[in-house]
Order: C-alpha cells, then structure tokens, then sequence
C-alpha cells in the first residue's frame, strides 16, 4: 500500500451517476486501500460515504448513520491519504461561502484538486441525504428530487470533502464537495450550507488526480454520455 499524500484517488466518474448508474463496482476495502478521509456513495445510491480515518460510514434517506462493512459496494468515491503533518489553522464565525472564498483568496489553488477537513464545532450544519434507489434505477435528477434535509445548530464534528477545478466538471462536481458526520455519529450527510462556530481547517491540494474506472461494468461500458446534459443534471443533483 502506497501512503501517496499528493494524490487524489477516484473510483468511478460522477457522470455515471447521472443516467442511473448506481450499481457498486469497488469494495470498501479495497478503496481503503487508496485513501484514509474521502466521500462517495454507496451501491445503489445508498446514503452519503463519509470516510474518515480508515472507516467508511454513511448516511441514509433516513438520516441514520452505520459503519459500512468491508464488502460494501460502492459506485463512486474519491479518497485521499491525508497529510498528518499539515498544520491545521484556526477559523471561527465563518460561514461556507465565506469559508470556502477565503481558501481561493489565500493560495491559487483554483485549478488544482484540493482536500479539505474542518474539524470542530459549527453553529449551524445543514445536509442533505440521497434515498436508496432500486433497479430499475431512475437517472440522478429523479432520484434526488425527494432528498430528506437535516439540520442540527451547535454540532461537533468532521467536514470532509474536496474542491475540483471547473475543467473537471463531470468527473467530479466543480467546485466544493463536502459531507459531514458528527461526533457522536448519529447525524450527517452531503452539506448544503453550514457556518463554523470555531474549528480547525486543513487544506491539501494534490499534483496528482487518479481517475479509475468500473472497466467490468457493461452498463457502464455501453453508456452514451450527453456533456451538456451532465452539466445541468450535476447543478441541479448536487448543489
Ligand atoms: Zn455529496
């Protein structure tokens, strides 16, 4: 196992998800193999990954949160080792617009594929969480436009996510992407909107983005992408 700090891993692309492409094609083993922190989702669009220090949880329409097992599925995750020795800076009374501009002001990581993790306690933290779909599965648009919200005020816990530059759009989401599990890991999911009371930030930008593919998945295999289609389905499903 190679601990590589400056790269990204990627199972899976996130346009496969947008014409219903849910069937999970990588263990969670073996994609703890790639990554210590990450987010993703589970087979079937099960719930929101949270993957933090080697355990990967999710959480479900419902908004429980379980650990998921070894052999769990997985359609689409992006992981990363992350870098113990980063220095984490202090950020207080700071919402997400204003965090994640003052990122991009501090460093010109715009086009680079950045981690970050906030760990500490937020004020407001408001998510979201995908409902399991079953086949035939309907594409991402159908199957997020009844997606349960969560909100909980004065919360501890881990941010996880990533930023990825605008040329990337489809592989990844452009821009910010992050997921939420709190301390007690009873509440999460993919975040919509938080404000930090006071935590620690970490930033870790990568020279390197691994793109692996479900090269024995004949659905995927046989999938027509439309881009423009991707683009639109990607701002409505995930922002
Ligand atoms: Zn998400």
């Amino acid at each position: 196992m190679t601990y590589d700090i400056q790269r990204v891993y990627q199972h899976g692309t996130l346009a496969l998800l947008i014409p219903g492409l849910f069937t999970g094609t990588m263990t969670v083993a073996e994609l703890l193999t790639h990554g210590n922190f990450g987010i993703g989702t589970a087979h079937g669009l099960a719930g929101e990954l949270v993957l933090l220090e080697g355990h990967a949880y999710t959480v479900n329409g419902d908004g429980q949160v379980s650990e998921l097992t070894p052999d769990t599925l997985v359609p689409f995750a992006t992981v990363h080792w992350q870098d113990s020795n980063l220095s984490p800076e202090v950020v207080q009374q700071l919402t997400k617009a204003d965090l994640e501009r003052r990122i991009l002001a501090q460093a010109p990581l715009k086009n680079l594929f950045f981690a970050i993790k906030i760990t500490g306690k937020f004020k407001v933290m408001h998510t979201r969480a995908v409902q399991a779909q079953t086949e035939p599965y309907p594409n991402l648009t159908t199957a997020t436009r009844v997606q349960p919200e969560f909100e909980q005020t004065n919360v501890k816990g881990t941010l996880i996510g990533y930023y990825a530059p605008a040329l990337y759009q489809g592989a990844a989401v452009a821009g910010y992407h992050v997921h939420f599990l709190n301390e007690s890991h009873d509440f999460g999911g993919h975040i919509l909107d938080y404000t930090i009371a006071s935590a620690q930030l970490i930033v870790q930008p990568f020279t390197t983005f691994e793109q692996h593919f479900p090269s024995d998945n004949q659905a995927f295999l046989a999938s027509d992408f439309d881009l423009n289609q991707i683009n639109t389905d990607i701002e409505e499903a995930e922002h």
